[in-house]
């Protein structure tokens, strides 16, 4: 042998026992350190450095270890090269001889020490056993082991053996996730990076995508982390399934080609497909993996079902580096959670402006509370039968001072996803009740509603507070307010809602059904309620008179309120027919852009006083 390097047998070696791991994921998800334990397989996997200015004693190691069943070897014979040949070639152990000319094999190590991605190689230091002074200076440095010189080949093989048996357990902590087995997201990456690296070589196209389950942490939030995380097991077994079953992207026989499949973090797994030469490969595996997650999952006796939403990137069409084709699969997952989830989603450019303007006003409307850009439009509530207005209701505006004007069906439902709907439902709280008492010196005392959402409501110790404090401070009377709440509220826990609305109700506080109709609440569970008011949804009252359908069940929402002693509201009345109906039906109020669009509160002043001096003439 030269006494140059002399480089591996096998073109690209990867970190052996990962392999051995690798092949063990594949019989099974739940591979052990055991499989790798097996001496001869992992002699046979392991890629050995090692590094020593004198060519016999390379040889000398190599033809010990070849006869102990090793053979991927890198050696060479000059130390300058040795970290770069490391960084290149990734060897599953190190041998480093101490004495060498210009660099020595502490210097090497030293340096494979401060780099994060050579930290974990473990390296034996070749050192004469009567120098104690070295060898505590290799063990500060870092040395996994030492072997005295001349090097006793029983010695060497133990060594090794050793070493590379702690190497693959550390493999296993550092590179699999516990739940489930599966490569985590350390291991994912690295090996992205290797099949980019190939993939450019070759040119080949391949494609990541990214599956994240939908609705995943109110599956934790309500049935507990230990149902969730044996549902994380489920679903990763049905992925491998789904995975092992992709034979028409995978080239069979070829370890390299082979789909890779990992565990993200949380609820997120991603998949890497090598070959996708057509886009319909992904596509294919995409739709397999949303049929698989279909049928429903049998977890602690418990049966249910839960959906998928999958982001596609392609290399290199989306990028050809590790981190932009993540990030790209994450910005196409999020818009598939947008589409309505369950489904999967190609990443385009477009996607990443809209992300990126998406996170911008998320920015702002974090801040938009603080920088009371916040503020109340007032609908005016008007009683069907005399034509007086006697009520409002509250509805949220925000205006940013460069964006202007944002619509509130743009930016409730982004509130409502970022949580930050509660701290604005409770400012509106306090500023209608604030408003209400300061008209009341101008006014005849009306009854002013504001929307609660369903988050804020399930926090129901807060929302008791915020009222009772708000009506405390301002001094307003509880009659004076109400609270607008959801119909899917009717179809929760029924003792929990009636506690948290008899309390409020026991302030005085007005409780209506808001947008009613929309949801699947039966006519026998608002029985159960303490309620107030329902307010029909406008699209049951777009059509009327006309569509005879519409006007039945409006007509029978009414007489089935009053049956319950409940007052009713139309929403969205624009034609002066429609009224005529409502009177028809004996409803009691209405509101609609016939009467008035929302208006800044002065303007509800001025409408309220114009309202006023029209009925008493
Ligand atoms: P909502 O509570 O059902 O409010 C009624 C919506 O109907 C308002 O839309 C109002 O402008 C619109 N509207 C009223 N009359 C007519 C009409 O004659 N024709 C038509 N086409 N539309 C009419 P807006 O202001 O866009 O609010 C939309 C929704 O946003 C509200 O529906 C409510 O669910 C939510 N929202 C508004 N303010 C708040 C708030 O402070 N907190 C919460 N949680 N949600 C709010
Ligand atoms: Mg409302
Ligand atoms: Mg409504």
């Amino acid at each position: 042998m030269s006494k140059q390097e002399n480089l591996a047998r096998k073109p690209e070696p990867v970190s052996a026992p990962m392999q051995a791991n690798r092949r063990a994921d594949k019989a099974s998800a739940s591979a052990t350190v055991d499989d790798s334990n097996d001496v001869s397989v992992m002699a046979a996997q392991s890629t050995i450095m090692m590094v020593d200015d004198e060519p016999i004693i390379l040889e000398t190691l190599q033809m010990f270890l070849e006869d102990a069943g090793y053979d991927n070897f890198i050696t060479t014979t000059e130390p300058k090269k040795a970290l770069n040949m490391v960084v290149l070639k990734k060897p599953d152990v190190v041998l480093l001889d101490v004495m060498m000319p210009e660099i020595t094999g502490l210097d090497i190590l030293k340096q494979m020490r401060s780099k994060e991605a050579l930290k974990h190689i473990p390296a034996i230091i070749l050192t004469s056993a009567t120098d104690p002074e070295t060898k505590l200076q290799a063990l500060e440095l870092g040395a996994t082991d030492f072997l005295a010189k001349p090097v006793d080949p029983s010695e060497l093989a133990l060594r090794l053996r050793n070493t590379l048996a702690a190497k693959a357990y550390q493999d296993r902590l550092l590179y699999y996730d516990g739940l489930t087995g599966l490569p985590n997201r350390r291991l994912f990456t690295r090996r992205l990076n290797d099949a980019l690296v190939r993939a450019k070589h070759v040119a080949q196209a391949c494609a990541i995508l990214h599956i994240d389950l939908d609705r995943f942490k109110q599956i934790n939030d309500t049935l507990g982390q230990n149902f969730g995380d044996a549902l994380l097991k489920a679903v990763s077994a049905r992925l491998i399934d789904c995975v092992r079953h992709s034979d028409l992207v995978g080239r069979p026989g070829n370890e390299e080609e082979e789909t890779e499949l990992s565990r993200f973090g949380g609820d997120e797994f991603t998949l890497f497909i090598p070959n996708v030469d057509r886009l319909e490969h992904a596509t294919l595996v995409a739709r397999r993996i949303l049929k698989a997650m279909a049928e429903p999952f049998r977890v602690n006796a418990r049966e249910l079902v839960i959906t998928a939403s999958i982001g596609i990137a392609v290399c290199p069409t989306d990028g050809d580096s590790v981190d932009t084709l993540l990030k790209h699969a994450a910005i196409a997952v999020s818009h598939a959670k947008e589409r309505g989830r369950n489904t999967y989603q190609y990443y385009a450019k477009e996607l990443n402006t809209r992300s990126i303007e998406r996170l911008t006003l998320e920015n702002h409307l974090r801040k938009a509370l603080e920088n009371r850009e916040l503020f109340l439009a007032f609908q005016p509530k008007t009683e069907v039968r005399t034509g007086r207005i006697i009520g409002a209701e509250a509805l949220l505006r925000w205006k940013h001072p460069k964006l202007g004007l944002i619509p509130p069906d743009e930016f409730i439902p982004l509130a409502e996803e970022m949580d930050l709907i509660v701290p604005f439902g409770e400012w509106a709280i306090y500023a209608v009740c604030t408003l209400s008492k300061r008209w009341q010196s101008q006014i005849d005392p009306v009854c002013v509603s504001v929307n609660v959402s369903s988050r804020q409501f399930h926090k129901s110790d807060r929302l008791m507070l915020t009222v009772r404090n708000a009506l405390e401070t301002t001094g307003l009377k509880g009659k004076y307010l109400g609270l607008e709440l959801t119909e899917s509220i009717l179809m929760e826990n029924p003792d929990e809602i009636v506690r948290t609305l008899k309390t409020i109700k026991d302030m005085g506080v007005k409780i209506s059904i808001d947008d009613f109709g929309t949801g699947y609440s039966s006519f026998s569970n608002l029985r159960t309620f303490p309620l107030d008011e329902l307010k029909i949804d406008r699209s049951f009252l777009n059509d009327i008179p006309d569509n005879t359908d519409d006007a039945a069940i409006v007509g029978a929402i009414i007489a089935m309120a009053h049956g319950l002693g409940m007052g009713v509201v139309a929403e969205g009345i624009e034609k002066q027919e429609q009224l005529d109906f409502l009177r028809d039906r004996d409803c009691d109020e209405y509101q609609g852009y016939l009467s008035s669009k929302p208006v800044i509160a002065s303007e509800f002043l001025t409408l309220v006083a114009k309202n006023m001096k029209k009925l008493a003439d």
